[in-house]
C-alpha cells in the first residue's frame, strides 16, 4: 500500500537567487517577516535560517550554526543576507534574565550591528532590521552602522 501523498501545488524552481534571510523562529513574527521580505524588499525567494534568537548566533559565535551559515554562503553562492531581530524576543529574555526591555533592545541592536560587520567582511550585501509591534501591526525598522 502506498503512503499518503500530498501535492504542494507549487511549481519546482531549481535555482538559487543568492538571497538568505536569518530571523527568529517566534511564530508571532514569522508571517509578517515573510511578507516583509516579499513585498517591501522584493525578495520572492530566499534561503532561510530560522532559529530562536535569529542572527544572535553570529555575534555569540555558536560554532554549529556558524558552520551551517558558512556552508550556505558557499554552496548557494549567497550575495545578500537579511537579518531580522524582533522585540519581546524569548531568546534574549532567556539569555539576559532580568534585564529591562530597553536594555534588551539595545543588546539586540548591538548584536545586529556585530553580525552586519562580520558578514560585510565577507563581501556580502547585508541589511538588518528590528521588528516591533505598533498599533497591532508589525513594523520593520532598518538598523544601520
Ligand atoms: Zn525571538
Amino acid at each position: 500500500m502506498q503512503a499518503k501523498r500530498f501535492r504542494s501545488g507549487m511549481l519546482w524552481n531549481d535555482e538559487f537567487t543568492g538571497n538568505l534571510a536569518i530571523f527568529c523562529s517566534d511564530e508571532r513574527f514569522v508571517n509578517a517577516t515573510l511578507e516583509f521580505l516579499k513585498r517591501q524588499l522584493g525578495i520572492d525567494s530566499c534561503d532561510l535560517m530560522v532559529v530562536a534568537g535569529g542572527p544572535a548566533f553570529i555575534p555569540n559565535i555558536e560554532i554549529a550554526l556558524m558552520d551551517r551559515l558558512d556552508l550556505l554562503l558557499e554552496a548557494h553562492k549567497v550575495k545578500q543576507v537579511i537579518f531580522i531581530a524582533h522585540d519581546d524576543c524569548g531568546y534574549y529574555k532567556h539569555l539576559h534574565k532580568g534585564l529591562p526591555p530597553q536594555t534588551l533592545k539595545e543588546k539586540q541592536r548591538e548584536d545586529l550591528l556585530s553580525a552586519l560587520i562580520k558578514l560585510q567582511s565577507k563581501s556580502i550585501k547585508v541589511r538588518a532590521f528590528f521588528a516591533f509591534v505598533d498599533s497591532g501591526e508589525v513594523i520593520f525598522e532598518e538598523v544601520k552602522l
